[in-house]
């Protein structure tokens, strides 16, 4: 069967197996030789290529609730279930999760294989940095219970190890306590790249923060931004009454059955990028209370279930990538002002804080700035993204894996300086390498 990422490139041709309990995957797993790949897959949400491998085993059997603590804010679950599920469940309980990305449609097991980071990382670092403990298929098909205090080795070179220590069966998430689904967003406006900066700094304490690029801007508006802050709204503080406003809420989008010309996706951003810029600079500072799902989530309430099928039928790369602080400033600015004059980059990129890094091995997050852009899949785009490694490896930066499509070993070795120990334990419980994907092939990793 034909498969992809996200970004629907590459397209690989592979078996999808679909376990339907821990013993059939147990058989698959001790049954693999290390002649093809074998990868685990949740939602096939990554963009590039790390769940793409000969043979695929699918997560989704493992979507079972296993207990949810209410004195304690934890949710013990299956690695298949999304957060979508948790948000579900755990919302008129008055919890939420502690990070979230920019889309809900993502696996337990994929957000902790690539420790995703949302808007606040700046202030409550990863998402597994609330990760209590995992539970996780090893290749011998024993299963190993691994936290912070046993089997930790295990454990920080499995959480943001793209799948290839094992399978994640389970996991125990430490939840956030919410009155409220409401979010207090303030709204600014950056005339420019400096003044973007300037802002996230500024605003270091806010809980939530990113700004929007305009990556098409030159000269003097380099970076014309807009800034997003936000805050849970405290519903004791608020008129609002809790039981009203601990509601969840499904987001309804159609689905595009076939792909549309890749100019599309410019001419939707733009109008809502120049319409919200033009607004607010006339209006000034803007304060709002918005639902969590607008705020949190705007890529799956744009209206349509698979915008990624907006690219065209060639799919997209996404890039992204972290710069240290003392370095961000200059090495974005180099960034932006490469993919403005060779006028290749989406019209929108996305900028976010980071705080410090944590122990895992292979996480992506580091303290100082991450830049996101997409482009569309042409030829073109190939060499101007090696020249944009350069770039970052220059300011001690390096690239998001679960992002990733197309780096090579050689700038993944020079950005993620604990590569060799994390082939060290990944060769101590996977002595054969079974566990492989496209990506970890083509990055040296197996
Ligand atoms: C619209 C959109 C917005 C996004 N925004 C953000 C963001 O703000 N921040 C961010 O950090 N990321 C973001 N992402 C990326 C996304 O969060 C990650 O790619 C995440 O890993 C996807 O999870 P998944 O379940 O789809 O995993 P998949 O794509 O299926 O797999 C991703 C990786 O996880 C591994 N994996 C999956 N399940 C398991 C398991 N059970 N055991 C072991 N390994 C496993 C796979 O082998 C693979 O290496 C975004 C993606 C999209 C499409």
């Amino acid at each position: 069967m034909e498969v992809s990422g996200w970004g629907r490139h590459p397209v690989t041709t592979a078996d999808i197996l679909e376990p339907v309990d821990s013993e059939m995957l147990k058989k698959i797993v001790t049954a693999q030789k290390k002649s093809d790949s074998l990868i685990c897959r949740g939602a096939g949400r990554s963009y590039g290529d790390s769940s793409l491998a000969d043979k695929i085993i699918s997560s989704r059997f493992l979507d079972s609730f296993l207990e949810l603590n209410e004195t304690q804010n934890t949710i013990r679950c299956g690695a298949g279930v999304s957060l979508d599920a948790i948000l579900k469940l755990c919302i008129p309980r008055g919890l939420f999760l502690k990070v979230v990305p920019g889309t809900r449609y993502v696996s337990v097991g994929g957000a902790i294989a690539a420790d995703i980071h949302g808007k606040n990382h700046h202030v409550d670092g990863s998402f597994c940095n609330h990760v209590q403990s995992i539970s996780l298929m090893l290749a011998s098909g024993e299963i190993f219970f691994c936290s912070e205090h046993e089997n930790s080795e295990l454990f920080h070179a499995s959480c943001g190890g793209m799948g290839l220590t094992g399978i994640i069966v389970d996991a125990t998430i430490v939840l956030d306590k919410i009155s409220s689904t409401s979010i207090q967003q303030q709204s600014l406006v950056a005339n420019n790249l400096r003044e973007c900066f300037d802002l996230l700094e500024e605003n270091n304490s806010s809980k939530y923060s990113v700004a929007w690029l305009d990556c098409l801007s030159r000269g003097n508006e380099l970076g014309r931004s807009m800034v997003f802050l936000g805050e849970h709204v405290d519903a004791s503080q608020s008129k609002q009454n809790s039981n009203s406003t601990l509601k969840y809420r499904a987001s309804r989008g159609i689905n595009i059955p076939f792909s549309t010309p890749g100019f599309l996706i410019n001419k939707l951003s733009m109008s809502i990028f120049n319409k919200t810029y033009f607004n607010l600079k006339k209006a000034g500072k803007q304060k709002s209370n918005v639902n969590y799902n607008s705020f949190f989530f705007p890529l799956d309430n744009i209206g349509i279930a698979n915008w990624n099928k907006l690219y065209g039928s060639k799919g997209f790369v996404q890039y992204q990538f972290v710069i240290p602080s003392d370095a961000a400033f200059e090495g974005i600015q180099q960034v932006l002002n490469k993919v403005s004059s060779a006028g290749k980059g989406s019209f929108l990129s996305v900028l976010k804080k980071f705080g410090p890094e944590n122990k895992n091995l292979l996480s992506f997050p580091k303290e100082g700035y991450t830049l996101a852009l997409d482009f569309k899949r042409e030829e073109q785009i190939f060499p101007l993204l090696d020249e944009l490694d350069q770039i970052i490896l220059e300011h001690d930066g390096r690239i998001y894996l679960t992002k990733d499509a197309r780096m090579s070993e050689a700038v993944f070795k020079a950005g993620y300086s604990n590569w060799e120990d994390f082939l060290k334990i990944k060769t101590q419980f996977d002595p054969s390498c079974i566990f492989a994907s496209k990506q970890s092939n083509r990055l040296g990793l197996s």
